[in-house]
């Protein structure tokens, strides 16, 4: 088949090269360098990512790739370290023993909380989807807990969206950070960037076939027959990894609306 990728972030540029090799690809990228939200600049020799980026030690398929695109020797697992900063004090939360330590939670809250992080990874998510984290703390952990830990979390995370978020995406975040030990949570970074990571993607992707086209911003995608034609291409299928409603405007499709929180372009 003859596919064309829209968007050169990770989910582009992994679809690139899962599918080149048995099939046709074009991918194409807006900005002139493909990354994404994990996207790097350039200063004199080094690569700076744009955002933050870590992984996590349970980052499965992302650990694999790293193996699979020989990166997996730059990886390096570093301690992270968490402060709260309450009324002119900053109050480590990095270790268990820091959090039991946490003055603006009682005894109780701790313990409730300690109890929800344990259960986390048993939770079915997708039955939470419905429920906002808000809720959800508040009727599992109550106020004192929500007001003192997780609102401020969610605020800084999604500002004057946090009320809407859903338990779903908590509980599964929970679970993905309470993998820490006595001495806290292990995050892994790659020396000298993610930009690694995402040239290896790169390279390997048009090893196999795929046409990767920076600087190339799709501006019209339609159907036509049994087929798709992007900007005046024609193809079988189109990988779309742009947000459901910008696809849907390049598109003329009908694709429900998700809100979205997106960097600046
Ligand atoms: C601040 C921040 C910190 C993060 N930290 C971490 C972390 O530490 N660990 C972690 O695992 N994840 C982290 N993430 C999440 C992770 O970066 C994203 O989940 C992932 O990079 C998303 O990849 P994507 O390909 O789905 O989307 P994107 O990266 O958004 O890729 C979409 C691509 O499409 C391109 N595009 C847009 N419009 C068009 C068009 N019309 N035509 C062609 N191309 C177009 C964009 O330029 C972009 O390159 C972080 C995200 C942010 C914003």
């Amino acid at each position: 088949m003859k596919i064309c990728v829209v968007g050169g972030g990770l989910s582009g540029l992994v679809s690139a090269l899962e599918l080149a090799g048995t099939h046709q690809v074009d991918l194409f990228e807006r900005k002139p360098v493909p990354g994404g939200c994990l996207g790097s600049y350039r200063i004199g020799d080094y690569w700076i990512e744009e955002y933050y980026h870590h992984c996590f030690a349970g980052d499965a398929a992302l650990l694999d790739l790293f193996d699979a695109l020989q990166v997996a020797d730059r990886l390096v697992w570093l301690r992270g370290s968490t402060g709260y900063y309450v009324d002119g004090t900053i109050h480590p939360l990095t270790t268990p023993t820091e959090i039991l330590r946490y003055p603006h939670l009682t005894l109780m809250e701790k313990a409730r909380l300690g109890l929800l992080t344990l259960r986390s990874r048993r939770f079915d998510v997708q039955a939470l989807d419905g429920i906002t984290a808000k809720d959800f703390i508040l009727d599992n952990l109550g106020s004192g807990v929500y007001s003192s830990f997780f609102e401020p979390l969610l605020k800084s995370k999604f500002g004057d969206r946090a009320g809407e978020v859903s338990a779903a995406w908590l509980i599964s975040r929970i679970a993905i950070r309470s993998d820490r030990g006595a001495g806290g949570e292990r995050l892994g970074y790659l020396k000298g960037g993610f930009r690694h990571f995402v040239a290896r993607l790169e390279e390997e992707a048009t090893r196999r076939g795929a046409s990767i086209v920076p600087d190339t911003p799709v501006e019209e995608i339609r159907r036509e027959g049994d087929g798709w034609v992007v900007d005046g291409k024609s193809y079988d299928a189109v990988v779309s990894t742009l947000p459901p409603q910008v696809t849907a405007d390049l598109a003329g499709l009908d694709i429900a609306r998700i809100p979205y929180q997106a960097p600046p372009a």
